[in-house]
């Protein structure tokens, strides 16, 4: 981006410079509904609190950055969509977007499944007591000795990635004298995003086998011939922070059509698909993502109609949502530390924290929201650019966001929607320690993974 594009000058407190925003929000202290856990408000004061516990208070007591999660919105979205599936569909939680042993315990609790993408996560689900049944593991280069693991702890399926991956589960289950439950995940040519959907040229990724060229159908010939794997299934999975259902209707079409293509080859009708995740969550007010019940009823549809077509019995359906149910359930807490107006421009707000507990925005060019939380304000807005305290100038949070122009030091801000994939992409840089996550519900808040600590930096560097 360039500066000159932006000559300095004096700022007309009405005049933004161009970026990816709308118009300042009527009123800055609001706080959407939308993007913000369940439980959130002001209280009286003007202090946000969730779960009954004002922010103040969590960050006397836990410090910042910190995130904060929601434990009866997560409990509400899990069970949300257990319900709208029903008894004959399952839900996998994907573990990847935040995994936790207590995340681990409500979804047992609230009757969902998870998905597991390494041996890692693996540890972490059977440590709370997930049931191995329940757990699917996925991964495009799950290693020997992750597949030992998981057949031996008897984990519900695993979802097949490649062609080598077909005779390595089948050896390994041989070997332990079982037959592993296996899906074969199949890359059907679509791709889905945020507003649209490309139907060709996206089986150029890592993951998944082909329909096109017939290497999905040849991956079924080969899983159905050993006597290690028990095929239940078929299994696709289209893309992330998706709203727009057209693509999953393209992708249930050909996982369908191949569904036919084994019928008719092999005399065998699969009993399962898996539509995998995706379901976008509302990160600005501009987003608009659909109720589980609804999504639920859409490819409960999708399926049963293609399968009419094709003359087969309907599979039992699953999903595998993850930032649908954890993203929205929490926010990230953060110490306003130096500000920095630059004329013509925007002010910088920086945080204690930054891409080191949310890679997204650099990632991504995610997109989130924030306000002031800590107090109310009646200043006027001001553009502002959320940044952290890290040694890179991509070190940005919120790209474009309107805080309130009497922003001070000590002041907190809350960025929220920041359940998935934050804390699960966290990272050390700059030694910068990860923080904690904290749950509050019914007016209590509670550690669930603690801050680290700068002896757990140093326990690792045994030079
Ligand atoms: C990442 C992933 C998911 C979850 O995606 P969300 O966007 O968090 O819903 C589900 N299934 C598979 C196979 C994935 O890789």
């Amino acid at each position: 981006m360039s500066r000159s594009a932006h000559p300095a000058g004096p700022r007309h407190a009405d005049v933004f410079p161009e970026g990816h925003y709308s118009a300042p929000p009527a009123d800055l202290n609001a706080l959407h509904p939308k993007v913000w856990a369940h439980t959130v408000t002001r209280n009286t004061d003007g202090v946000l609190t969730v779960g009954g516990v004002d922010v103040a208070a969590l960050a006397e007591e836990h410090g910042t950055p910190a995130y904060i999660l929601d434990e009866a919105d997560f409990r509400e979205r899990a069970r949300a969509w257990r319900t709208a599936f029903g008894a004959d569909a399952d839900v996998f939680y994907a573990g990847k977007a935040f995994l936790s042993r207590a995340v681990v315990r409500w979804l047992h609790e609230e009757g969902l499944n998870l998905d597991v993408c390494s041996g890692g996560e693996l540890a972490t689900a059977l440590s709370a007591g997930m049931p191995a049944d329940r757990i699917a593991f996925h991964g495009n280069n799950k290693s020997v000795e992750e597949i030992h693991r998981a057949i031996d702890a008897g984990v519900g399926r695993i979802v097949l990635d490649s062609f080598q991956e077909i005779v390595r589960v089948a050896h390994v289950a041989q070997s332990l004298g079982k037959r592993q439950r296996v899906q074969i995940r199949i890359t059907v040519g679509v791709e889905a995003h945020t507003h649209e959907f490309i139907a060709t040229a996206h089986e150029d990724q890592k993951f998944g086998i082909p329909l096109a060229g017939g290497q999905a159908a040849e991956a079924v010939r080969r899983a159905l011939q050993l006597d290690g794997l028990e095929l239940i299934g078929l299994h696709s999975h289209i893309g992330s922070q998706i709203f727009d259902m057209s693509g999953f209707e393209v992708a249930a079409h050909r996982v369908v059509g191949l569904l036919k293509d084994i019928r008719d080859e092999h005399g065998v009708e699969l009993p399962e698909i898996d539509l995998g995740g995706g379901l976008g969550i509302a990160y600005t007010s501009d987003d608009d993502p659909r109720e589980p019940h609804e999504i639920a009823k859409a490819l409960t549809e999708i399926v049963t109609r293609e399968c009419e077509g094709a003359r087969l019995r309907t599979p039992r359906i699953s999903v595998e949502p993850g930032r649908a149910i954890v993203g929205p359930t929490a926010f990230t807490l953060y110490e306003v530390g130096t500000i920095k107006p630059l004329d013509g421009l925007r002010t910088y707000v920086s945080v204690d924290g930054g891409m080191s507990d949310n890679i997204r925005t650099a990632l991504y060019d995610a997109e989130y929201s924030v306000a002031l939380v800590s107090r109310t304000s009646d200043a006027a807005p001001m553009l502002a650019r959320v940044v952290g305290k890290h040694c890179e100038s991509g070190d940005i949070v919120v790209k474009d966001a309107f805080l309130p122009s009497d922003l001070a030091p000590g002041d907190l801000i809350a960025v929220t929607a920041t359940g998935a994939y934050c804390r699960s992409m966290a990272s050390n840089y700059n030694h910068v320690l990860r923080p904690p996550v904290v749950a509050v519900r019914e007016g209590e808040s509670r550690v669930i993974v603690r801050r680290e600590t700068e002896e757990d930096l140093l326990r690792l560097d045994v030079g």
